[in-house]
């Protein structure tokens, strides 16, 4: 967005409230692969001592501070989340888009499950297409194409929306873990194809003249920074490219703390922030984005008195609205040592084999009685010494049992990587608002977070980790112990750091923060940016979509918008 923005002329400054990163100072290859810097202290990630949340599973209990990062990591600092990611790099399905149109029709209102609030995106698949191309190409992805406009193609996810063009760089060569997984799961009947990586199979030059070199499969990936230029980050893909436009000014160390308002409260002014010396500073601005990510969105908004925090009692209001994360599980399979022999150290963020025949809406839900899916697979992100101890359910946790266990296991067993990625759909009773008695460090209150899994998310995970542990049981797993998701959403357990929602984009202001531009209903030189304007999440990794809306509301500011300022939909 910044680049876009410069280059078409305007005075862009963006603030970080974290540190500046890049890749040579910050995370050379000697120093880079510290699995207790990165992953057991959470070195690159936000503090909670900083900023935190309050937590709880519905309204009728107190919410508490989250005082140790567990079912989700936030980004501090340039770059963001997307330097430590994966970079899974899934587009939506079409019918994401009009999610309730497409099961309401094909089922029936009343199949939906009470409170299930889901809703239309106001915008398209197709619409999106170009979008979603552009930011393919700007990131390298590695994949095999499934459908060339409406052509299914052999070896990709038959189930993709139409691509206009193949992926830039072909799939990354896949470990004999996910090669199992693709041959069993074929053997099934299943369709599989390798997960679209941004982890680098070739050299690559971007439309940015940007160069990212190949993966060397170092396994220290998610949770890391790549200090081999592998990996498709904002450092890797666009930062050199920003650094040189003209009207670009960066502020990091520089926490955005509200959005300032003319008198009617209809036009943003500006914004006001603190510096690492923390002294306050008003910007002013004839445009404002808010980039901070699901929650921070969300609390800017919340916190700057723009559109109407919403009431659960009452069902009104918007903001904080649709509040959602991802319903993820897995199974354990453990093999024969003696004839089986995986190596998981050599692995990546992104490397793996996967299915969708389990995904969104690819399969008859009606006999199932639940809506929803998620794709699954066996993507093989890491053997690092620490995380990586896999034992049976029911070993002792330590000593010499514990110890044996983890020997026997460690190579011949599937454990990580993503299992059954599925969605999380939108309900009235899972929202943001802010928290009555908890105040950060300047004073202002925390986003307080109310979630909880729902009858049709236990019966979905089953359903999938059933399936899953049926494709393990085919690779010659001689024990499969599945984990679904079952019981209240915990927030001490990873389940990925995709929170979506609370600022949903929509067609109509009463059901939505946003228009289809992301454009804020009631600032129209407010724009808010990020997996906040999903209406629900679907059943994969967000980012895609993210930088798709991104390139997709660039699209229309520098178009539209700065042509004839103002509100590009009328409410
Ligand atoms: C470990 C991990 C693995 C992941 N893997 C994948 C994956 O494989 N595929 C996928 O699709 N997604 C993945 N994600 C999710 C992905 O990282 C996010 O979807 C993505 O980074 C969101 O981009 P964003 O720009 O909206 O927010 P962010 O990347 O979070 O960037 C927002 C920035 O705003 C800053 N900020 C916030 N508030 C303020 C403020 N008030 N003032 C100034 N600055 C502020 C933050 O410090 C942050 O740097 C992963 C996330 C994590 C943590
Ligand atoms: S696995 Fe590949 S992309 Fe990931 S950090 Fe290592 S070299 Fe970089």
């Amino acid at each position: 967005m910044a680049h876009g923005l410069s280059e078409a002329g305007l005075d862009v400054i963006a603030f970080e409230r974290g540190p500046w990163r890049d890749t040579a100072q910050d995370f050379p290859p000697t120093y880079a692969p510290d699995e207790y810097r990165y992953r057991v202290r959470h070195e690159l990630f936000l503090r909670p001592a900083q900023m935190t949340f309050t937590f709880r599973n519905n309204a009728s209990q107190t919410a508490l501070p989250i005082r140790d990062w567990g079912a989700f990591m936030l980004g501090n600092g340039v770059g963001g989340g997307g330097l430590h990611w994966n970079a899974e790099m899934w587009r939506f399905e079409p019918s994401q888009f009009v999610l309730k149109t497409h099961l309401t029709e094909r089922y029936g209102a009343k199949f939906l499950p009470a409170g299930m609030t889901i809703q239309d995106w106001g915008v398209t698949y197709d619409e999106l297409e170009p979008h979603y191309d552009r930011f393919e190409y700007l990131c390298g992805t590695a994949g095999t194409a499934g459908n060339l406009k409406g052509v299914v193609q052999p070896g990709g996810n038959p189930f993709e929306g139409p691509r206009s063009r193949p992926y830039p760089t072909p799939a990354q060569k896949q470990p004999y873990s996910a090669t199992l997984f693709a041959k069993a799961a074929r053997e099934m009947g299943h369709q599989p194809f390798p997960q679209p990586s941004g982890n680098m199979s070739q050299p690559y030059t971007n439309p940015l003249g940007v160069t990212l070199g190949p993966c060397t499969f170092c396994g220290y990936c998610e949770w890391f920074g790549c200090g081999n230029y592998s990996k498709a980050s904002p450092q890797t893909t666009i930062l050199p490219a920003l650094v040189k436009s003209r009207g670009f000014t960066a502020r990091d160390n520089c926490e955005v703390l509200r959005i300032t308002l003319d008198g009617a409260g209809k036009r943003a002014t500006g914004v006001v922030f603190v510096d690492a010396d923390g002294e306050e500073w008003e910007q002013p601005a004839d445009l404002v984005l808010s980039c901070a990510f699901t929650p921070f969105n969300v609390q800017m908004l919340m916190l700057s008195g723009i559109g109407r925090i919403y009431d659960p009692a009452t069902k009104r209001g918007v903001v904080g609205r649709n509040f959602t994360h991802q319903t993820v599980s897995t199974a354990q399979a453990f093999f024969d040592p003696k004839t089986v022999r995986f190596n998981p150290f050599i692995a990546s963020g992104a490397i793996g084999m996967c299915i969708d025949d389990y995904n969104g809406d690819n399969f008859d839900h009606g006999p199932l009685g639940f809506v929803g899916g998620g794709y699954m697979g066996q993507v093989q992100t890491n053997g690092r010494p620490i995380e990586t101890t896999p034992v049976p359910t029911g070993t002792p946790t330590w000593g010499a049992k514990w110890k044996a266990a983890v020997k026997e296991n460690y190579n011949s067993s599937i454990y990580a990587g993503s299992g059954v990625h599925g969605c999380f759909y939108a309900y009235d009773d899972v929202f943001m608002d802010l928290d009555p008695t908890y105040k950060d460090r300047f004073g202002r209150p925390l986003v307080r977070m109310t979630i909880d899994f729902h009858e049709n998310e236990h019966k979905m995970s089953a359903f999938l980790t059933d399936r899953y542990a049926e494709i393990l049981r085919a690779m010659g797993a001689t024990r499969v112990d599945k984990l679904p998701r079952t019981g209240h959403y915990n927030v001490t357990d990873y389940q990925t750091s995709h929170l979506c929602g609370g600022a949903v984009m929509g067609a109509d202001p009463h059901s939505s923060v946003v228009n289809r531009y992301q454009q804020s209903w009631d600032v129209p030189n407010l724009f808010v940016i990020g997996a906040s304007s999903f209406p629900q999440n679907a059943g994969y990794n967000p980012t895609t979509t993210v930088g798709a809306l991104t390139y997709w509301t660039l699209d229309a500011i520098v178009n539209q918008y700065l042509k004839a300022p103002g509100p590009l939909v009328q409410a």
